[in-house]
């Protein structure tokens, strides 16, 4: 088991060199591959898989891990936890170049629900995949990352609004132009062309590249940092749900065969995950066809298998105190939160957070508690979404934090630490330990 400084430094470096789902991704995959599970292709046929460690990828920005033993055809449970690759941000729009007064500006679309505020006068950089064409006229596609401050939407100054501090709205349109540079020119530069040099920086077979299209997001090139007096508070972009996909993917590493485990890392949860490797497409339901490919036994190991659903949690905000129930107040630094929503929204029932609160106290930790004021509504996540689809027991929970969807949010210093043990005796669990009891009838 990883230290508590190390796991800090881990998850920095995580997320700091994560700033897309593509890059999330290809670094879980890095990591898998550097501990031993091999890569599979969904292109490729799977014939008899031996015990052993894999994993697959689904549009570059999803992923799906599994470690499994010589026993997989015999119905028996399957420990299954789940996170989200992306995160609310500001993706690069298809023609994103406009001049205006000798501002190159680039047009970006809000992805998922952020918070907008706080993208303005930060140090934005650009990052994502490119596809392009070669010189032998084939199709070839990798990732960039700037790394380095291009561009920044900065506010209006305060003498031009005065009424900024007690009525500020940001259109969406026309108030989130980036800027990215100046120019005497009197047409915008060719975007596909800039490109370019990073192109070929980070991918040295795309000289004589033809830019064909682009997923690129802008991100905050401020580094994660631990803050507080007693450092107590982490600080950071994507905290939601990077933290969750770094403890999954070292839980999961950390579990030997001896029981079968598997891990989903959904992109597209924050546009309601409805896509081909979103947690309501068919990526894990497919993967498990392929594992288990006898539907009464895939059946009988889904009934009597876990999911652990992991996404961040709201803990309350002292200033805001009155948007969360007064008998639910998720505190940070005190442990994973179990959430639950009566209409559905989260998908644990009584049972599932059982078990799960068993579980931390058998990894030692604390636990804390989740449900949405009445008269506020409720958010979700993958969790429903996979059970409703798969039928399987499932529990949310996640770490709390505050400024959900913020460019910076702030986690507690210790809750990813408690949650990676959890996950870590989950992983390592015997078969009855993951198993809901049943309501003895007369
Ligand atoms: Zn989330």
């Amino acid at each position: 088991m990883m230290h508590a400084n190390e796991y800090i430094e881990s998850l920095f470096s995580f997320i700091n060199n994560s700033p897309t789902p593509f890059h999330a991704a290809a670094n879980g995959a890095a990591l898998l591959s550097a501990n031993g599970f091999q890569r599979l292709r969904e292109t490729d046929r799977w014939s008899n898989l031996s015990s052993g460690a894999y994993y697959v990828l689904r549009n570059d920005a999803s992923l799906i891990a599994f470690s499994l033993n010589d026993r997989l055809q015999q119905g028996l449970p399957l420990r299954m936890a789940g996170a989200h690759t992306d995160s609310p941000g500001l993706k690069v729009k298809p023609n994103p170049l406009q001049q205006r007064q000798g501002c190159v500006q680039m047009g970006v679309e809000v992805y998922g629900g952020a918070l907008l505020a706080p993208w303005f006068d930060r140090d934005l950089s650009l990052a994502g995949r490119v596809s392009w064409r070669c010189r032998d006229g084939h199709l070839h596609c990798g990732l960039i990352d700037c790394k380095r401050p291009v561009a920044i939407i900065p506010s209006l100054a305060i003498h031009l609004d005065r009424e900024v501090n007690s009525k500020r709205s940001i259109d969406k349109q026309t108030d989130l132009i980036p800027l990215l540079m100046l120019s005497n020119e009197k047409a915008s530069p060719d975007f596909k062309k800039l490109l370019i040099d990073q192109l070929v920086a980070d991918n040295p077979n795309a000289s004589e590249a033809e830019v064909l299209d682009f997923d690129l997001f802008l991100y905050d090139t401020q580094p994660l940092a631990q803050t507080g007096w007693h450092n107590e508070f982490i600080t950071g972009a994507r905290l939601d749900n990077l933290l969750s996909c770094h403890a999954l993917l070292h839980a999961l590493i950390r579990s030997d065969n001896r029981h079968n485990s598997l891990i989903v890392l959904n992109d597209h949860e924050e546009v309601g995950s409805v896509s081909t490797a979103g947690a309501q497409g068919p990526f894990l339901k497919d993967i498990l066809e392929r594992l288990i490919p006898d539907p009464v036994v895939r059946r009988q190991t889904l009934a009597g298998s876990l999911f652990i659903s992991v996404d961040n949690a709201h803990a309350v905000h002292p200033n805001f105190i009155g948007k969360h129930d007064p008998e639910h107040l998720p505190l940070l630094n005190h442990g994973p939160v179990v959430k639950t929503n009566a209409n559905q929204r989260y998908a644990t029932n009584g049972l599932t957070a059982s078990l799960f609160r068993l579980f931390c106290q058998r990894a030692e930790i604390p636990c804390q508690q989740f449900v949405m004021r009445n008269d506020l509504a409720c958010g979700s996540t993958i969790g429903p979404l996979t059970a409703a689809e798969l039928g399987v027991p499932t529990v949310d929970i996640g770490i709390p934090q505050l400024a959900m969807h913020s460019i910076r949010e702030t986690a507690g210093r210790l809750d990813g630490w408690y949650l990676l043990r959890v996950m870590t005796a989950i992983f390592a669990a015997g078969d009855d330990a993951l198993r809901c009891p049943e309501v003895g009838l007369p």
